[in-house]
């Protein structure tokens, strides 16, 4: 396998080889969309990261013919970049849940609701150049890559939270994703919450009440994600805020927690956060909650461990991979993972058992 390329040995350590294949890791975000070419290694080669959302329409999420524009000039930038023989398959994390029998979104907003992903990759055949797609929840990848490379190595059950436009979640369990009966796992985002006690506290100047807030995605009033998104931070706080899109505004605000009306409205987020996942975390009691929330703080945890203190035992909160060590990556790299699963190991195993046959 040496000679041949498949594994590498430098001293006591294996490692593979150009010849067991990289593989592509898209994350489709609500506002943009990360290519980049990975190793079995979770080694990130070459990587391009596009905007896609226009000025103005921050409430519109990308419609399929402005994703498959930007993919159409990232996927052939990264191939070009890499070695596109040593690319086996690529891997894509989308913003909704899939249904684990069709791959099609289970809730999905309101343009991918009359385009299928299975249609929306015909459509993008040529740019894909026949390479296999592996579709993974953009949570339950981050989720994956925590486990294999991040904070969550070491853990045996974990439940991850996605805090981003909107709330998504992930259970792990021995390091494999558990996606549910029907890829409903982990949709905290969907959990009633009880807000009358937050909501009756004293807010401070350029802090909108939490019942100001629009619907859930999927329409209810009562729902985690209507309160404590990333989208409900920055609709609480606006006009606060300046740069375009939900999650690049959010982003702003991990440098101005000093501020009296972000601190209370990452606190409170943070709050009913705690209080939402204490059902789940009573339901798995995991080694750990990883969290991956935009902005990137501290104040997240504080929040939302002394929220959970009664029923945690043992389980810790802690924060995802950090934005400066690849976090934002952490999407593209669990659906590499994904990819590399499906695509690159069982070619390795089928040498192997070629060559002992
Ligand atoms: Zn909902």
């Amino acid at each position: 396998m040496v000679p041949e390329g498949w594994l590498i040995e430098s001293g006591d350590v294996v490692a593979f080889g150009p010849m067991a294949g990289e593989v592509l890791g898209i994350a489709v975000e609500r506002e943009r969309v990360r290519t980049a070419v990975f190793d079995p290694h979770g080694r990130r080669l070459v990587e391009t990261c596009t905007d896609v959302v226009s000025k103005g329409a921050t409430l519109k999420p990308m419609s399929p013919a402005a994703l498959q524009k930007a993919l159409s000039r990232d996927i052939p930038l990264c191939l070009e970049s890499a070695q596109r023989a040593h690319v086996r398959a690529v891997g894509i994390s989308w913003p909704t849940a899939l249904s684990p029998t069709t791959g099609e979104p289970l809730l999905a907003h309101l343009l991918w609701r009359r385009k299928s992903i299975a249609s929306f990759l015909d459509d993008c055949k040529d740019v894909l150049q026949g390479l296999p797609v592996v579709s993974v929840n953009d949570a339950n990848a981050e989720l994956l890559a925590e486990c294999r490379w991040g904070v969550a190595r070491t853990a045996r059950t974990a439940l991850g939270v996605k805090i981003c436009g909107g709330i998504g979640g992930a259970l792990a369990i021995q390091g494999e994703i558990h996606v549910g009966a029907s890829g409903y796992a982990g949709e905290f985002g969907h959990l009633a919450v009880d807000i009358a006690d937050v909501a009756a506290a004293p807010l401070p100047e350029g802090l909108q009440p939490l019942a100001s807030l629009p619907a859930c995605s999927c329409g209810a009033m009562d729902h985690l994600e209507r309160f404590a998104s990333a989208r409900a931070i920055v609709d609480r706080l606006e006009p606060l805020t300046s740069s375009v899109g939900y999650n690049n505004r959010a982003s702003e605000l991990r440098t101005r927690v000093e501020e009296e009306a972000v601190k209370v409205a990452l606190a409170q987020a943070g709050q009913l956060l705690g209080r939402a996942l204490v059902a789940p975390v009573l339901a798995v009691d995991p080694d750990l909650v990883v969290l991956s929330a935009i902005p990137h703080h501290d104040v997240w945890l504080g929040a939302t461990s002394a929220e959970l203190d009664h029923f945690r035992g043992r389980t810790r909160v802690v924060l995802g991979t950090a934005p400066e060590d690849g976090g934002v990556w952490m999407a593209a790299l669990g659906a590499a993972a994904a990819a590399i699963d499906e695509h690159v190991l069982p070619r390795l195993e089928e040498r192997v058992q070629r060559r002992s046959a």
